[in-house]
């Protein structure tokens, strides 16, 4: 047997342990959390680890590497891919034509160019629309820091909305790096209101989905209402810069 299936596969039922316990102190269903595990510079041995331990929920930043992946283990039918890394204008039709589920949509330009690929391919791509409510200027997403300028929000989400092949069905955020377990929780919180304020203005559209928490932070973010946490270290170990997958 592959060696480091054991130990992946003991720390992926821990942190389901965990996110259940953080679900239940807060009077949520474990259930209602989706344990996405982050396989980013992973090579294809660890991923196949971690979907015999069971995991069926896969999360990618980068999309060759993704696309790759999905194609090198195309037998796996019923696990989904989810690309939640920063996606550029130019790889909209990779990501449209081989990803499941889309985290990290920052942009209207970014959106319509996978509505076309999508319409091209006959699919419908489900997508989460990335925030910022940390306010540091380097991160991905659209500011939304300043809760009194959230209205200016409206008009690029309301395009977003309208396009056909690409679903909105929530939020989510990346605190500020460095963040930690304590300090992230004002930003889920936040990313929260910003969720019923746009579930409020557009009452037609589920907004229901939020994914946020990490290897750091994700019982914080459990207790404070997520729907999808993105878990790579905790699981799979450090990342492997440079390995050949
Ligand atoms: C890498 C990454 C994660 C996983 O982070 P860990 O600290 O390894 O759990 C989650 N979300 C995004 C957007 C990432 O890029």
């Amino acid at each position: 047997m592959n060696p480091i299936a054991a130990p992946i596969r003991e720390r992926y039922l821990q942190t389901l342990d965990t996110i259940a316990r953080a679900a239940h102190s807060v009077g949520r269903a474990p259930e209602s959390v989706r344990l996405v595990v982050v396989t980013k510079t992973q090579p294809l041995e660890v991923v196949r680890a971690a979907m015999e331990a069971g995991a069926i929920t896969l999360g990618e930043n980068y999309p060759e590497e993704g696309v790759m992946k999905i194609q090198s283990l195309s037998q796996f039918s019923a696990v989904e891919w989810h690309m939640i890394g920063h996606v550029q204008s130019r790889k909209a039709q990779l990501v449209a034509e081989n990803f499941n589920f889309l985290h990290s949509l920052d942009s209207l330009k970014l959106a319509t160019r996978l509505d076309r690929f999508c319409a091209q391919a006959g699919r419908i791509l489900p997508v989460l629309l990335e925030f910022n409510v940390g306010g540091e200027e380097s991160k991905f997403g659209w500011q939304a820091d300043d809760e009194s300028r959230w209205s200016a929000l409206l008009a690029q989400v309301s395009a977003v909305i309208a396009l056909p092949n690409v679903q909105v069905r929530g939020l989510m955020t990346m605190p500020p790096l460095g963040s930690t377990a304590d300090s992230s929780r004002p930003f889920f919180q936040k990313l929260k209101r910003l969720q019923a304020y746009f579930s409020s203005q557009f009452p037609q559209t589920n907004f229901s989905e939020l994914s946020m928490g990490t290897s750091g932070d994700y019982q914080t973010a459990v207790q404070e209402g997520a729907t999808l946490v993105r878990i790579g270290t905790a699981i799979v170990g450090a990342r492997q810069y440079n390995v050949e997958v």
